[in-house]
C-alpha cells in the first residue's frame, strides 16, 4: 500500500472546483461516462490492432445508485489502469491541467461557462461527492488498484482484489447533493447528456414480455424476463451514411430527438464533412408558425456523441436556429466562451458550410419537386425570408427558389413574376409594380378592386416580409412593392384607358373644399380621381412608405431612426365619376351635404378597418336611423 500527497501546487483545489463548476455541477455524470466510454473505445482500438490480446465482446457501462449507502457507481469494462497509470493520469496530469487552467483564467473565473467544460473531467466528481474511489484493473496482466480520495489533496493507493477488466468509480455523495441519489434525477441526466453515446449504458433493469410458448392457453399470462435497461442508442442516425437511411429512418430519428413533438418534419438535411473540419449531423425543417421566438434553440450540439448544449448561437447562423436536429463536431472549441466562439475561424467556416448546405437542399427540392415545394412554402418561408435578409450568400441562392404566392394560390419565383407582369403592371417610369395583400380578409375589397382591373395580387403575409421587400427594391432594378390599399393603383400604374372626369375644374375645386370642410381632419389628404363609375365613391389608401415604416417600427426596427410614433396619414380618394359624388356636389343644404360626406367617409373607413370603438357604435346607430 502506498500513501502520498497529490502533486498539486494550488493547495486547495477542491473548494475551487466546487465553486467554479457549481452552476453546472450535474455535468459530473457526463464526464465520468465520457471517461468510461473513452476507456472502452481505447480497448476496442487496441484489440483491433492486436495490441490488447483480449476478447472485446459486448462491453457496456453501468450506472448504479445505492441509495442507502449514498453511493453512485459507474462501472466500465474498458482498458482499466495499472497502479502506475493511476499515479500518472489521476494524480499528476489532471492536476497540472487544472493548475494551468486556473492560472490562465484566474481573471475570468466568474464566467463559469468557461470552466464547466474545461477538461477537469474526472475531478468534477468532487462537485457532488465527498469521497471518490477508483477500483480499476488494466487489460494488461497486472494487479488491480484501489485509489481513494476524500476531497483533500491526500489520497491513498493500494492493491485491490478486482479480477475483471475495467474501472469502477464510486462516488460517496455529499450531503448537499443527495438529489443525485434519486433515480429520476439520474435518469433525466442520462437522457439529456448520454442518449446517443457510442457504448451501451445500463441503468437498472426492466421487464420484457416474451412471446407465449406454443400451445399456451388464451388466458395464460405471457412470460416475462428481467433485462438490462439500456438508456442510449449507440448508433444514432447522424453517425450513419445517408445511403444507409430511408425517409422513415430520418423521421424515426426525429421522434427519438423530440418525443413530445407530434408534427412530422417537412424534410431533412444530412450534414457530412471531413475537410477542412469534421462535422456530421442532421437538420430538420419543422413546420413553423409566425411566432419566431418560441421555436428557437432546438438544435442540439454534440461532441463525439456527447451532448454539449442546445444553445447553438454563434455556430449556426441566426436564421437557421429555427431548424431542429443535431450537429456533432469534435472541432468546435466548446470549452471557451461564446464571444470567443463567434470570432473563431473554424466556427465561421462551419456556419458558412451549413448555410450553403441548407441553400443547396432547398434548391434541389425546388428543382426536383416544385409542387411539393410549393405545398410546403408557407411552413418554410419564414426561415428563407429571414435568411435572405441576413445572409447575402444565401440571398443569391434563395432568390432563384423563393416563392411569391398570389391571393389565388399560384406561386411564382421573382424572375417568373417579372416576366409575367412586365406587360401590364408597370408604371409610367417603366417600373414594375408588385401589388400585394398582407391579409386576404381585411383587404378583401381592395384585392377585388385590383383584380377587377386585371392586376395580379400577391399574398405576402409573413411578419418580416416588409424588410424583405425593402431589400428586393434596393437590390433589383426597377421594381417596387405596393400594398393593395396603398396609394391608389391609378397613381402607380399607367393605363391606356384613362377615364375622363365628368366634373369641370370649377366643380372639382368646389367639391374638394366641401369635403375638406365637412371632415375637418388633417390626417386625410383629399385626392379627386376620375375612375370607373362602378368603383367606390370614397376609398381610403395609406401611403406605402408610411405604412411600411410603421410596420418595421413594430417588428423591431424601433429606435433605429429615433422616431417617435409615426403620424396617421391617409389619402381619401374621391371618385368624381360616381353618382353619389355628383349628388354630394349638387346638394343644396349644407347640413345634408356634410352628413352625406361623413357617412361616405365612415363607410370607406369601415372598409379599411379603421372604424372602431365609439365611432363604430355611433356609425351603426346612425345607419339604423337612416334605414328605418
Ligand atoms: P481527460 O478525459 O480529458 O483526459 P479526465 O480528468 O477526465 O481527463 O481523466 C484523466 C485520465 O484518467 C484519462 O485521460 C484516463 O487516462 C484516465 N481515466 C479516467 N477515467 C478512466 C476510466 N474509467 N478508465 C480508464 N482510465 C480512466
Ligand atoms: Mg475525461
Amino acid at each position: 500500500m502506498a500513501t502520498g500527497k497529490i502533486n498539486v501546487s494550488v493547495e486547495n483545489i477542491f473548494p475551487l472546483i466546487k465553486k467554479f463548476l457549481y452552476s453546472d455541477h450535474e455535468i459530473f455524470l457526463r464526464e465520468l461516462i465520457s471517461n468510461a466510454t473513452d476507456a472502452t473505445l481505447k480497448l476496442k482500438h487496441l484489440s483491433t490492432i492486436g495490441e490488447a490480446k483480449v476478447e472485446y465482446g459486448n462491453p457496456l457501462i453501468e450506472v448504479k445508485i445505492d441509495k442507502e449507502g449514498k453511493k453512485i457507481h459507474i462501472i466500465d469494462q474498458g482498458v482499466g489502469m495499472t497502479e502506475e497509470e493511476v499515479q500518472k493520469y489521476i494524480n499528476e496530469i489532471a492536476f497540472s491541467g487544472a493548475e494551468e487552467f486556473l492560472d490562465k483564467y484566474k481573471d475570468s473565473a466568474k464566467d463559469s461557462g468557461i470552466i464547466g467544460h474545461f477538461g477537469l473531467g474526472f475531478y468534477s466528481a468532487f462537485m457532488v461527492a465527498s469521497k471518490v474511489e477508483i477500483i480499476t484493473k488494466s487489460y494488461k496482466d497486472e494487479p488491480a488498484a484501489h485509489w481513494t480520495c476524500d476531497g483533500s489533496p491526500n489520497f491513498t493507493l493500494k492493491k485491490a482484489k478486482k479480477t475483471t477488466r475495467g474501472t469502477e468509480i464510486i462516488l460517496h455523495i455529499a450531503d448537499d447533493s443527495t438529489e443525485f441519489l434519486e433515480e429520476g434525477k439520474i435518469g433525466s441526466l442520462l437522457s439529456k447528456y448520454n442518449k446517443f453515446m457510442p457504448i451501451p449504458i445500463k441503468f437498472g433493469t426492466k421487464t420484457e414480455t416474451l412471446p407465449k410458448p406454443e400451445g399456451a392457453k388464451e388466458e395464460d399470462p405471457a412470460p416475462t424476463k428481467e433485462v438490462d435497461n439500456i438508456i442510449n442508442n449507440p448508433n444514432p442516425a447522424w453517425t450513419k451514411q445517408p445511403t444507409e437511411l430511408s425517409d422513415e429512418d430520418y423521421k424515426g430519428f426525429y421522434r427519438e430527438l423530440y418525443p413530445m413533438q407530434f408534427e412530422e418534419p417537412l424534410f431533412h438535411i444530412h450534414l457530412n464533412v471531413d475537410y477542412p473540419f469534421n462535422l456530421t449531423g442532421i437538420l430538420y425543417f419543422p413546420k413553423l408558425t409566425n411566432d419566431l421566438n418560441t421555436q428557437k434553440d432546438r438544435i442540439q450540439l454534440y461532441q463525439n456523441q456527447v451532448f454539449v448544449t442546445d444553445n447553438v448561437e454563434g455556430i449556426v447562423p441566426e436564421f437557421l436556429t429555427m431548424l431542429r436536429g443535431v450537429i456533432d463536431s469534435p472541432d468546435i472549441p466548446l470549452n471557451v466562451s461564446r464571444s470567443y466562439l463567434q470570432a473563431d475561424g473554424a466556427v465561421k467556416k462551419i456556419s458558412t458550410y451549413i448555410t450553403r448546405k441548407v441553400a443547396d437542399k432547398l434548391s434541389s427540392l425546388f428543382k426536383n419537386n416544385r409542387e411539393d415545394f410549393e405545398a410546403k412554402w408557407n411552413d418554410i418561408k419564414i426561415v428563407i425570408e429571414y435568411g435572405m435578409l441576413s445572409e447575402d450568400k444565401f440571398f443569391d441562392k434563395a432568390d432563384k427558389f423563393a416563392l411569391y404566392p398570389t391571393v389565388d394560390g399560384a406561386y411564382y419565383t421573382f424572375e417568373e413574376l417579372q416576366e409575367k407582369l412586365k406587360a401590364n403592371q408597370t408604371d409610367k417610369d417603366d417600373k414594375l409594380v408588385l401589388l400585394y395583400a398582407s391579409n386576404k380578409e381585411e383587404q378583401h375589397s381592395y384585392i377585388e378592386a385590383a383584380k377587377a382591373k386585371g392586376f395580379e395580387v400577391l399574398l405576402l403575409d409573413s411578419p418580416i416580409v416588409s424588410h424583405l421587400m425593402q431589400k428586393l427594391e434596393t437590390s433589383k432594378e426597377k421594381i417596387s412593392f405596393a400594398r393593395v390599399d396603398a396609394d391608389h393603383l391609378d397613381n402607380l400604374i399607367k393605363k391606356e384607358d384613362t377615364q375622363i372626369s365628368k366634373l369641370s375644374d370649377e366643380e372639382k375645386e368646389a367639391l374638394k373644399t366641401d369635403i375638406e370642410t365637412a371632415i375637418n381632419n388633417k390626417s386625410y389628404t383629399i385626392q379627386l380621381e376620375a375612375m370607373d363609375s362602378s368603383s367606390s365613391p370614397f376609398i381610403i389608401t395609406e401611403p406605402e412608405f408610411m405604412r411600411r415604416m410603421k410596420e418595421m417600427q413594430q417588428s423591431g426596427g424601433g429606435g433605429m431612426f429615433g422616431m417617435g410614433n409615426m403620424p396617421e396619414m391617409y389619402n381619401l380618394v374621391v371618385n368624381t365619376n360616381h353618382e353619389l359624388v355628383s349628388e354630394i356636389l349638387n346638394t343644396k343644404t349644407a347640413k345634408k351635404k356634410e352628413r352625406l360626406i361623413n357617412q361616405s367617409l365612415d363607410l370607406a373607413r369601415l372598409s379599411k378597418g379603421l372604424l372602431k370603438g365609439e365611432e363604430l357604435t355611433k356609425f351603426i346607430k346612425r345607419s339604423y336611423e337612416m334605414v328605418k
